[in-house]
Order: structure tokens, then sequence, then C-alpha cells
């Protein structure tokens, strides 16, 4: 059996005649670069999220990149994030020459410690990065509060990896002043190729998103600030539209297979990432803490089960961000960096389970020999 870590395949074909119309209907119209396609996602995704505005872009990276240039993020600030994630959070902080504050997380989500935010708060703040890894939120009402204590700090929810999910009902990309998100294939809303959107419901920021997005123009060919060429395919926003089409279904199928992971790791005396299987999380991935992960991953792999770490170095332990902080300053990421392996996870993944749960058990027994 050939097990995929994302099952991308199986979409495909239950979507093929959606997919390939709404492929069709843009090479007949041809206006592939902000063709109707564009607003018709970007609508879609309001209603979904409730934000009032969303703005596609080209990819997550340049959704965290954009909303910092739109909050005027520049040299010598400072931005609280998180070292345990995807390089790209640290990496836009960086690019625009502000310094990326490293807090460490919480050890049963791998989220941000909210209580640990307040104090890196400095005058030189300009904004708060939690991530929402893993597809589950951190506890942003507190580190809402906190932003709000400090003058009205503006807060970027990273959401790559979490649009659908709820939290206290409301949903990911539309908990702060901004919410992020990726369409990268292997996400949880993906196209087949690079794509981003940006959630807002600041208007004066949305359109400084706006217009950074095309050059920073206002009108055509009048230029009023930097910005970079950041659209979105037409294309790719058509295949997000046809794959809107089975998304909450994806949805339900994700909670119950992570339910049913859930269940058997507490069976089976594993430590997993805490997320509840309910609307809460998205299970973008499903990750489980191991103390000798090469041996069970080399294990898993000789029985045809593929694994990933996300993410095995800290930020802060990279040689490039070295220099802004330290390991020992954020002791919990530095720990379960060491010891995180995800499993296959995807809306399809049902049908895997029973021998990925079996590999696991072998490669379990043979690690603790
Ligand atoms: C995937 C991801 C990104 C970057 O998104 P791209 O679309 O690949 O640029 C940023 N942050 C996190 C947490 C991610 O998982």
């Amino acid at each position: 059996m050939n097990i995929p870590f994302v099952d991308l395949r199986t979409q495909y074909e239950a979507l093929k005649s959606e997919i390939q119309l709404r492929i069709n209907n843009v090479l007949e119209h041809g206006q592939y670069i902000m063709g109707p396609e564009v607003a018709e996602l970007e609508d879609r995704l309001c209603t979904y999220t409730g934000a009032r505005h969303c703005i596609t872009v080209s990819s997550g990276t340049d959704a965290l990149l954009i909303s910092l240039m739109a909050l005027g993020v520049g040299r010598d600030d400072e931005v609280i994030t998180t070292p345990f994630t995807f390089a790209a959070t640290a990496e836009v902080i960086v690019l625009l020459g502000a310094k990326p504050v490293f807090v460490d997380i919480d050890p049963l989500t791998c989220n941000i410690d909210a209580a640990k935010v307040e104090g890196a708060i400095t005058s030189r703040t300009k904004a708060i990065m939690p991530v929402s890894l893993y597809g589950q939120p951190s506890d942003m009402d507190e580190i809402n509060a906190i932003a709000a204590r400090h003058g009205n700090i503006p807060v970027i929810e990273d959401a790559a990896q979490s649009f659908g999910a709820d939290y206290k009902g409301r949903k990911s990309c539309n908990l702060s002043t901004v919410g992020c998100t990726s369409f990268f294939p292997s996400k949880p809303l993906g196209c087949y190729g690079d794509g981003g959107a940006i959630f807002t419901s600041d208007d004066a920021f949305a359109q400084a998103c706006r217009e950074i997005r095309v050059h920073g123009q206002s009108q055509r060919y009048w230029h009023t600030r930097v910005g970079l060429g950041g659209r979105m395919d037409t294309l790719q926003c058509a295949i997000v539209l046809a794959k809107l089409e089975r998304f909450e279904w994806e949805v339900e199928q994700r909670i119950e297979a992570g339910a049913r992971y859930n269940r058997a790791m507490d069976e089976l005396g594993v430590k997993r990432v805490q997320q509840k299987a309910d609307r809460t999380s998205m299970f973008a991935q499903y990750t489980i803490l191991v103390e000798d992960r090469e041996q069970v991953q080399a294990s898993l792999k000789q029985q045809g089960i593929p694994t990933a770490v996300h993410y095995p170095v800290p930020l802060n332990e990279q040689p490039v961000y070295r220099c802004y902080g330290s390991s020992s300053d954020t002791p919990i990421s530095h720990s379960v960096a060491r010891q995180v392996m995800s499993l296959p996870m995807s809306a399809d993944v049902g049908s895997v389970f029973e021998p990925v749960m079996s590999g696991l058990r072998t490669a379990l027994s043979m690690s603790r020999e």
C-alpha cells in the first residue's frame, strides 16, 4: 500500500469536473491577472470568516510580509512571535529590518504561551504575531487583551495552518487585527500552486494591503508607497473556489480523523499535542511527541508510512536567526522540537488510518525494547 502523507489525489478525483470547469472558464475569459474569480473568492472567504475584507495574495509568506508593510513595521522595530513555527513567520520580520522577539510556547498546545507575551513588550513592539500551529488558534482573547492594554498593538494571526478553525464562536483569520492564511497545496484549504490571503475588518489597513499587492499603486501608474508584485493568480483563485465545494465535508473528516487519532494515542499512552477533536482545530497536522524520534521514524518508513517533523529546529537556533535570542530563553520550544512527529493527515486519511496505527504500534514496541 502506498500511503501518502497528505492525500490530494482522492480530493482531486472527487472534485475533478468542478476543478476542470473552473479552470476552463478562466482559460476562456482570459483574465489571468485579477480576473473575476479573485473578487469572487475574496467575497466567499469574507462570508466564511466574517471578516469585512479579504485580500488574496501570492502566498502565505507574502500575506505576512504585506501585513507588516501595511502596519509600517521597519528598522529597529520589534515583533513578538514564537520560535516554534515555519521560518516564514520570522523571515518577513527580518526582511523589513525589524527584530523578532521570541517568546516560548505552551507545552500542551505548542502555541505561544500567552502568559509570557506581556513580559516581552517594549516601547519598540510594533506587532504581536501568534501562530495557530497545527490548525489550532492560540489563546487569542488573552493576547488581544494584552495588546489592548499596551496602546492597541496590532495582533497578526499567522493562520497559515488554521483556515476553517473556530475559536470561541469566531473563525480563525478573524480573531484579531489581521489574519493571514496560506493556500499552499498541503494546507487545509489549498490551491495547486502558491497563494494566500489577508483578512481584516480595518478599512484603511485593507486599502493599504490592496495597494502594496500591486506595487504600491493607489491608481494605475501612481505609486504612493513601496509595494511588491503580490497578487494571487486568477487560476489559483478558481481552484480554491472549486475546492470550497467540498471544504465543509473535509473539515468534518479532519475532525473525525483527529478524534480517532486522539483515542488511539490515549489508549497507547502516547503523548500528543493537545487538540480537541471539534471545530477548535483544523488538524492541519496530527502531531505526537516521542522520545526516540529517529528510530520510530525509521521503523515507520520501513513499513511504508511517511512522517514529517514540524519543526525540527526552533527559529532562534537556526544559523540565520540565532542572533535574535538564545534557545535558553525558550527551553520548551527547544525540548519539544526534539520530540514532535507528524503522522499522515488529510481529509481523506480515514482509509489508511488502520495501517498507520498498526505501523505505529510496531514502531513503538521496537523502540521500547
Ligand atoms: C505554510 C506556512 C507559512 C507560509 O505559507 P506559504 O504559502 O508557503 O508562503 C507561514 N507560516 C506558517 C505557520 C505556515 O505553516
